[in-house]
């Protein structure tokens, strides 16, 4: 206990040690050093720790931390990752944890490796004896890419807990819901030749101009059978976010492409969804000379659905007077959610200050934090 540093050692440390995850190789790191960071603190605190690499990049690694035993029990959790950062836009080292104008300054301080340190101060505050029910701190790796780290853990069937807390971006409101993620790209295949005579080939953009009226009177089916008032945007969403084909107009366009997002919600289920795209791909190009393939962007967040009702959205939204909500962006709950705990999203940060250049924590906010995370603990793990 005596070698575990102060607050604000913790959040410097953390922020000092870089790990950002991405799609992109170039950018993609190691998360392993603050694995090692996180756990050396841990083991100080008499935690139980385990380190667990990733099945598909094992230069990665989960982090899984208990103290106690018993049925039920509390996760804090968070993921160890960052996005990239753009040197050129930062006023402050990203690097460096910087204090000025009460803010703390440093990629990761909101979005969201400065949860861990206020979940390890609020976890010092007790002593491992008074714990009827386990307390765990969750790690995770990639959350930002592959969420890798979050499907490896429904995998295991670990943590088995009762509650979770995400440290998230918030503002400290607490939230119960939000919307699932699908990006997919459809590639339409014709066949290429002189534009001067159309029965010398196929062209893949009207092929694709089928594809997207598809798309389109789909997304108005799919708004007019969901809704959830709960949402700002109160519907599913499907954006056509990119195409591309052909190159001369004089030519019969051989190959063209549409990407697109599909945002839904919780009452929609993202393996029905991939499946209803697939039937309807296959009734628009049934007798037609187009090939087609569909090809998954991102492995895609399912909707994030805890019962409003469940004692730790109670208990959050006593302790903090908001009451839950839902937003728009996707976290790992969903993934704790099916591994039987019942998971808030609710952390110090801001979402307007994650993945931008200068990101920052208010000072006034780590307090509150650790007390409500104490108040937390005590109430799920002592009690
Ligand atoms: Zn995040």
């Amino acid at each position: 206990m005596v070698n575990t540093p102060d607050l604000m050692e913790l959040m410097a440390g953390l922020i000092r040690t870089p790990s950002v995850s991405s799609v992109s190789p170039e950018f993609d790191q190691s998360n392993m050093a603050l694995i090692e960071l996180l756990a050396s603190w841990l083991e100080d605190l008499h935690f139980n720790v385990e380190i667990l690499p990733l099945p598909m990049q094992p230069n990665k690694a989960n982090l899984l931390a208990s103290m106690g035993s018993g049925p039920g029990g509390l996760v804090l959790s968070g993921h160890t990752d960052t996005v990239p950062y753009d040197a050129g836009l930062w006023n402050f080292d990203p690097f460096k944890l910087t204090e000025k104008d009460q803010r703390l300054y440093g990629l990761g301080t909101s979005d969201m490796k400065g949860f861990f340190a206020l979940a390890i101060e609020a976890a010092r505050r007790f002593d491992p004896k008074q714990f009827k029910h386990p307390l765990f701190i969750l790690a995770t790796a990639d959350e930002e890419s592959s969420m890798e780290g979050a499907k490896m853990l429904v995998d295991l069937g670990r943590p088995k807990a009762r509650h979770a807390v995400i440290g998230e971006p918030t503002g400290m409101r607490p939230v119960h819901r939000h919307k699932g993620i699908i990006m997919e790209a459809i590639h339409v295949h014709g066949h290429g030749g002189h534009s001067s005579n159309p029965s010398l080939g196929v062209n893949a953009i009207e092929g694709l101009h089928r594809a997207i009226d598809m798309l389109l009177n789909w997304r108005e089916e799919l708004q007019g059978a969901h809704q959830n008032k709960e949402f700002n945007v109160p519907f599913p969403t499907l954006n056509l976010g990119l195409v591309s084909g052909g190159d001369n107009p004089n030519r019969i366009c051989s190959h063209a492409q549409v990407h697109f997002d599909l945002r839904i919600l919780p009452s929609m289920d993202m393996a029905l969804v991939h499946e209803e795209l697939d039937k309807r791909l296959e009734t628009v190009f049934k007798e037609t000379s187009y090939r087609f393939e569909r090809r998954q962007l991102s492995p895609g967040t399912p909707a994030m659905d805890t019962d409003v009702n469940a004692p730790i959205v109670k208990a959050i939204e006593k302790l903090t007077g908001y009451a839950s909500e839902a937003v728009a962006f996707c976290t790992e709950a969903p993934y704790l959610n099916s591994l039987g705990m019942q998971t808030v999203v609710m952390g110090p940060g801001d979402i307007a200050q994650a993945h931008q250049p200068d990101e920052f924590l208010s000072l006034d906010r780590l307090q509150p934090t650790v007390d409500l995370l104490e108040k937390l603990i005590y109430e799920f793990c002592v009690q």
